[in-house]
């Protein structure tokens, strides 16, 4: 009943039925509907709440055996707000409300601690002065400090209890100044401007700011809860705690927690006492602790989850104050689930719902240990998990370099680029200052597992200077680093990293996943390397192999190149014919890596002019040999010429994709043969060849789909294989293309979508530059919530999917569906290709794991 009665009151209504009222500190919800009511109102009391308060204070009374005001063991009261969401600290509180000139004595009677008591009234009075009647806090602040000078002490916990007592006078004067009331000695009067209070405070100004940023609508309004309070520092009887139904780093079924006995809640938190662990409670109270324990049991019997708990333990009396699902490393999250399902106390399917899947990243790469503590360099994107530490380089060649030589070294650039990708290889990690998630620098090292922070844009990153200037320090060749690309976080302290374990449970879990899912979980890999990696994590094929990887080695850029400066076809393919027996190599690789399986081969996507030297460099190259006359001035001319030729204003629009190959069907022709070559030669060795899907980049025609499906069958059948299995389908990345699935369909055996572009064309934002822009201004004004190129965007690319799969499966109703953009290694995105229909999602290899749970997670959540 959050709606009704606030986060807050629904749970501790919730745990008083589970544990029985005498657990849980008696108390009422005034509900949200009497918040709406006052103000629409115009703040001011609906009729009929005074006398529903005034009953249901009489019950409480009852229940908790004391009463309000009184002059022995009186009762008192804290009045909370709670909205349906949490809006932690936004609204305001009364804690010891019931303090008066008589129950100040009852309470020192009762708690033999006279100081406790005044200093119980002192804090209400200043409180109640100030959140209620609008007693300024300065004037509040000015009077404790007056008191302790007059004291000749320095901290408030040495006024002693005549001190206290001058200062409850002092502000019973302010009180009188600003309202021209007495101080009401009357609980009821008291209450009712608490209550006033804290629906005021839903409106006040803290609140209204923070609803605006989280969304939160102005008309839903506050609960208000009224509760007993219960002291832990009643003496060495009483403590305070809070207590996890489970260990809540390892997950280990032991209850962990901490605890401070003669304390209130806060002490616990504030770290100002070193609290003791939770077993230790069973030597000093141990009927109060063995009671906690069968209460963490039944609460998480309950909840069906583990559970983060608060306690108080008042003169040997245990009450809980709050219980919640426990937030969790994915550690304990796995030993849970697993754990759960062997105590017979949850189903598979259960189990693996209480998992977050996005976290379990964390056991698939080391991290920074979170229990170091360390300065912060800089943040950026976190664009590929894990954490890396080394020496700065700054180039590719220096990392493969270091790396020879076994030194760790991080690759620092401003971005990355298709040379870059040598130093991917040889460097732990990558840092760059420009790009976000979906930029080159991330894309490929989440390939190759390799961590990386991106577009960490508070880093001026000089490649001439050889610097890296970032508020005011300045680091250069050599100087070490560390990043967590889980976190985004870059620092200079040597922080320890903790190792990954894919250890017996979390399989466990995978087990269950891939029993309980519908949606096929394939992976992205463009070597053989890759391949293995993500078939040990389970990937049941390659969902997308991007050739063009396949020519960014170094001794494969020349041939490239040559192939590209051709002038005459016949040129181009003399080029082609050096560049085929290598390409026939690289598939022979992954063929043999997932012999029997399906594997999505596309051929070659970029525009060309990404294989080429840059424009500016080549100027310099030309006047260097000009000025040393040397005989490359040629040449390098040539080249000057054709990089101009061919560069373009939007490369991404350009001719890339089936475009290049409608210019020059030779280079897809090499490709077909290589594949076909490569296929036959694995059958011939292995006996097993891959289900080979040859597919199509940048449709957006049926036509364009039509003339290179027929270059495909021919050049498969010249080449001799005709008996391979293969099939031919296209990326759909493209909008025009969702909108002529029907007609794309019936000229492809499979469609996968091709979410980056898809993205990119459908909100014509440019993926390799919006995180480091404009994305986190739309974060921060809440026109986006996520970045679209991280979770799909389901009202607008997310409608054209399904639209395509629609339209798709009309014309065509075996068409095979899957996605190989960057979105299906996503929860929140595998969920909605789940309800989409698709057969399958495509991954890096090193978040087929994440993909195997999260396609579990969508069928157990749309079960039935
Ligand atoms: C895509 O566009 O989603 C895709 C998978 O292709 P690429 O990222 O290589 O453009
Ligand atoms: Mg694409």
């Amino acid at each position: 009943m959050r709606e009704l009665l606030g986060g807050k009151g629904a749970n501790i209504s919730e745990m008083s039925r589970i544990l029985g009222p005498e657990r849980v500190p008696a108390g009422f919800t005034i509900t949200t509907e009497a918040c709406v009511a006052y103000m629409n109102a115009g703040r001011s009391e609906p009729a009929g709440l005074e006398r529903q308060v005034a009953d249901a204070l009489l019950r409480l009374e009852q229940q908790a055996g004391k009463r309000l005001g009184a002059s022995e063991d009186p009762l008192l009261v804290s009045v909370r707000s709670g909205a349906r969401e949490s809006m932690p600290g936004m609204m305001d509180t009364v804690l010891n409300l019931g303090m008066n000139d008589r129950s100040v004595v009852g309470l020192a009677k009762q708690t033999g601690n006279e100081r406790f008591a005044w200093d119980s009234y002192r804090r209400f009075v200043q409180m109640f002065s100030n959140v209620c009647r609008g007693v300024p806090g300065e004037d509040i602040e000015d009077a404790i400090r007056s008191q302790k000078e007059k004291a000749g002490v320095k901290l408030d916990t040495e006024l002693s209890v005549d001190d206290l007592k001058d200062l409850v006078e002092t502000f019973k004067g302010l009180y009188r100044d600003k309202t021209g009331e007495d101080f009401p000695q009357n609980p009821q009067v008291q209450l009712r401007h608490a209550i006033w209070a804290v629906f005021d405070s839903w409106m006040g100004d803290r609140a209204v700011e923070y609803r605006r940023i989280n969304r939160i609508p102005g008309d839903w309004g506050t609960a208000v809860n009224v509760q007993q309070m219960v002291f832990g520092n009643k003496g060495e009887g009483s403590c305070s705690g809070v207590a996890f139904s489970r260990d809540e780093i390892t997950g280990a079924p032991e209850p962990s927690g901490d605890f401070l006995v003669n304390a209130q809640g806060e002490d616990v938190v504030s770290g100002v006492r070193t609290p003791l662990p939770l077993e230790e409670m069973k030597k000093i109270m141990p009927e109060a602790h063995s009671e906690l324990l069968h209460i963490l049991r039944a609460l998480e019997a309950h909840y069906r989850d583990m559970q983060d708990t608060e306690f108080t333990v008042e003169e040997g009396r245990l009450y809980m104050l709050q219980t919640r699902s426990a937030k969790r490393p994915a550690q304990a999250a796995v030993r849970f689930a697993v754990d759960a399902v062997e105590e017979t106390m949850l189903s598979r399917e259960e189990a693996v719902a209480t998992i977050d899947a996005a976290r379990l990243d964390a056991l698939l790469h080391p991290t920074f240990d979170p229990k170091a503590e360390f300065d912060v360099l800089a943040r950026g994107v976190n664009a590929s998990p894990g954490a890396a530490k080394g020496e700065i380089v700054f180039t590719a060649d220096e990392a493969v370099a270091a790396a020879a030589e076994g030194r760790d070294v991080v690759l620092v650039r401003p971005f990355t680029e298709a040379d870059d990708v040598a130093g991917f290889f040889a460097a732990k990690g990558i840092l760059t200052s420009e790009g976000g998630k979906a930029s080159h620098a991330a894309l490929v090292a989440r390939g190759m597992g390799r961590p990386a922070v991106c577009g960490a844009s508070d880093l001026e990153i000089d490649l001439t200077a050889r610097e890296v200037r970032v508020n005011g320090t300045v680091l250069g060749d050599g100087d070490r680093i560390a990043i967590d690309g889980s976190t985004g976080v870059v620092t200079t302290a040597d922080v320890p990293l903790v190792a990954p374990e894919v250890d017996r449970n979390f399989h466990r879990v995978l087990e269950w996943s891939d029993e309980i899912r519908r949606l096929g979980v394939r992976t992205n890999a463009d070597t053989p390397e890759d391949a293995r990696k993500a078939r040990e994590f389970g990937a049941e094929g390659i969902g997308l192999c991007r050739t063009e990887h396949m020519f960014m080695a170094a001794e494969r850029q020349a041939k490239m190149r040559a192939m590209i400066l051709a002038e005459e076809e016949s040129e181009r393919r003399a080029a082609l014919d050096e560049l085929m027996p290598l390409q026939q190599q690289d598939f022979e690789g992954l063929f043999e890596e997932m012999a029997g399986l399906p594997v999505t081969v596309r051929l070659l996507d970029p525009p060309l002019h990404e294989f080429l030297p840059h424009a500016e460099d080549l100027v310099h190259e030309i006047e260097r040999a000009r000025s040393e006359n040397t005989d490359d001035l040629d040449e390098l001319e040539r080249t000057l010429e054709q990089v101009h030729h061919l560069a373009e204003v939007n490369p991404m629009l350009g001719t890339r994709g089936c475009r290049l190959a409608i210019l020059h069907p030779e280079i897809y022709e090499m490709q077909v043969r290589a594949i076909v070559r490569a296929a036959m030669a694995v059958k011939r060795r292995s006996g097993h060849a891959p289900q080979l899907e040859i597919m199509i980049p940048l449709v957006a025609y049926e036509k364009e789909l039509e003339l290179m499906r027929e270059l495909i069958e021919q050049t498969v059948e010249d080449a001799g294989g005709g008996s391979l299995d293969l099939t031919v389908g296209t990326m759909i990345e493209l909008p025009r293309a969702c909108f002529v699935a029907d007609r794309i369909a019936e000229v492809a055996d499979f469609f996968s979508f091709g979410t980056n572009d898809l993205t990119q064309t459908a909100l014509g934002f440019s993926r390799d530059d919006v995180e480091g822009k404009f994305l986190a201004k739309y974060l921060e004004r809440k026109i986006v919530d996520r970045s679209p190129f991280e979770t799909v965007d389901k009202p607008g690319v997310g409608c054209l999917v399904r639209l395509a799969a629609w339209v798709g499966r009309e014309s065509k109703p075996d068409l095979k569906l899957g996605i190989c953009g960057e979105h299906g290694g996503d929860p929140d995105s595998i969920d909605f290709f789940h309800m989409a229909g698709l057969d399958y999602v495509s991954c890096s290899p090193y978040r087929v794991p994440i993909a195997r749970v999260a396609a579990a997670q969508a069928a157990i959540a749309h079960a039935g």
